[in-house]
């Protein structure tokens, strides 16, 4: 069907594909060992551990697309955060502080055993506070006779408690089905309107100058305090005017409080950028221009990378560097910064607020490119030419021909290669540069994926 479609033309080419709706985000929250990877693993129908990381270090991933009688969700799992890579109640509590900030809907998980602890209770104020929805999971039921333990939980307030034993099955459908009932169809968060403000992400490692370019930002520009029609925002995101237009900000609340952190600074460094570029539609990754960039700046790039939002490069801190310095720097530049060469960068300093007004015109430009669709006879008649050109090579004596190709997506550009045979992923990239060449796509990431047809 599909294959036909493409090969009778281009039939949807000319106007945009619809704005995919966000999915609604279910976060999982509880004190470390209640069994919330169990659960998450259970609602992901997976059998391998999610935490398989060694304790500390840093995992990038933290929401799985996730389904559940039909609908689909993003789940966030927050279940790899071993208790002693922070080990402290206020770690626990900023955990599900950021987890929450995320969600739409929460299932905060109890080990009923236990009954409710003190740090629990920190978690039901937070949750409160929030406003957002909750099912209460009591985790552990194992058995009929262990029911009386979930009853016990009324006493936090927060509604039916579930009984749930997240081990072997038990109860899960049930807290499921009421978990469907609280989370709204459309996303509150990454609410993403064609016509409306740009979220942006500003993400980058601890003393990078995060809070000081916000600050210079919000100082010379319009801060929106009012909610413009229309916007959904989350109180932790700020709507500030540039140039003329208004842009949100997200997660700019986790910019400005300086958060003491101690052990598993990294990785609580790490979530709350995932939960910034998760709601975004463009990052401002920040480096600091005045030293080298660092492995915990390449793990900034690779998570936005891997989110697929577009990108824009800010080197900050520029009125510290000197003729001696950006030389290094170019050649820094090119050894360190191989997997984001195609986004635009700009050099600024959030001190002295010099070239800021770089930015906006860069964020045009990368979300430009990120909503970019390439209609399918010009896509096909470019590849055409470059295959005819460059044919793939000769391996085991077949050689794999690329039939045609279609843009699935925008946001970021998705392209399907239909091809006759197992296409080497350093002709993927030969095609990802030249279609970049060809079209641009400054300032986001592309994705190629390849289906083989006989
Ligand atoms: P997390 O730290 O909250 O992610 O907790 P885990 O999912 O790692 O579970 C902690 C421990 O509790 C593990 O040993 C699990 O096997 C166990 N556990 C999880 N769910 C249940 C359950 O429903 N019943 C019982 N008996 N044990 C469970
Ligand atoms: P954050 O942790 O990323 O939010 O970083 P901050 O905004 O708190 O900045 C960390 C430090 O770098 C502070 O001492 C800032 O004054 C300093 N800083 C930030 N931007 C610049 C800049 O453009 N130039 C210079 N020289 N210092 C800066």
């Amino acid at each position: 069907e599909e294959d036909r479609a493409l090969l009778a033309g281009d039939h949807d080419d000319d106007h945009d594909a619809p704005v995919p709706a966000p999915l609604p985000v279910l976060a999982i929250v509880g004190r470390p060992n209640v069994g919330k990877s169990t659960l998450v693993n259970r609602i992901l129908g997976r059998r391998e551990a999610v935490v398989e990381d060694t304790p500390g270090v840093t995992r990038d991933r933290v929401s799985y697309p996730a389904e559940w009688a039909g609908r689909d969700f993003m789940l966030v799992d927050t279940g790899g955060w071993e208790a002693d890579v922070l080990g402290i109640d206020a770690s626990v509590a900023q955990q599900a502080e950021v987890a929450i900030n995320l969600a739409d809907a929460v299932i905060f998980v109890v080990d009923s055993t236990v009954g409710a602890t003190a740090t629990d209770e920190r978690v039901v104020r937070l949750l409160r506070q929030s406003g957002k929805p909750v099912v209460l999971c009591a985790n552990k039921v194992d058995s009929f006779k262990a029911e009386a333990d979930a009853t016990a939980l009324w006493s936090l307030g927060l509604g039916e408690p579930y009984p749930v034993s997240a081990l072997h099955g038990r109860g899960t459908g049930d807290l499921l089905d009421a978990a469907m009932k609280a989370l709204p169809r459309i996303s509150e968060h990454g609410t993403v309107r064609p016509d409306g403000p740009r979220r942006v992400a500003l993400v980058g490692r601890p003393n990078v100058g995060k809070s000081s370019l916000l600050n210079k930002v919000a100082h010379e520009n319009r801060v929106v305090v009012d909610d413009t029609a229309g916007t959904t925002r989350d109180p932790v995101d700020e709507l500030i005017e540039l140039k003329g237009r208004p842009w949100i900000f997200v997660d700019t609340a986790g910019i400005r409080r300086r958060v003491h952190m101690m052990k598993g600074a990294d990785y609580y460094a790490s979530l709350r950028t995932v939960a910034a570029i998760e709601k975004a539609e463009v990052a401002v990754i920040l480096l600091d221009a005045s030293t080298t960039v660092s492995e915990q700046d390449q793990r900034i790039i690779s998570s936005v990378v891997d989110s697929g939002r577009a990108v824009v490069v800010a080197f900050n801190k520029w009125d510290l560097v000197d003729e001696d310095r950006r030389r290094f720097l170019d050649r820094e530049i090119e050894r360190d910064l191989g997997q984001i060469q195609w986004a635009p960068r700009v050099n600024v300093s959030a001190r002295t607020g010099w070239h800021l007004d770089k930015l906006v015109p860069a964020l045009d430009r990368a979300l430009t490119s990120w909503d970019t669709r390439i209609p399918t006879g010009r896509l096909n008649s470019f590849l055409g030419e470059l295959v005819s050109g460059n044919p793939h090579p000769v391996r085991g004596g077949k050689q794999p021909r690329i039939l045609f190709a279609t843009q699935a997506s925008t946001r970021p550009p998705r392209f399907v290669l239909f091809a006759t045979g197992f296409i080497e992923p350093g002709y993927r990239r030969f095609i990802e540069r030249r279609l970049r060449e060809e079209f641009g796509f400054e300032g986001t990431p592309i994705e190629i994926s390849v289906r083989v047809r006989e």
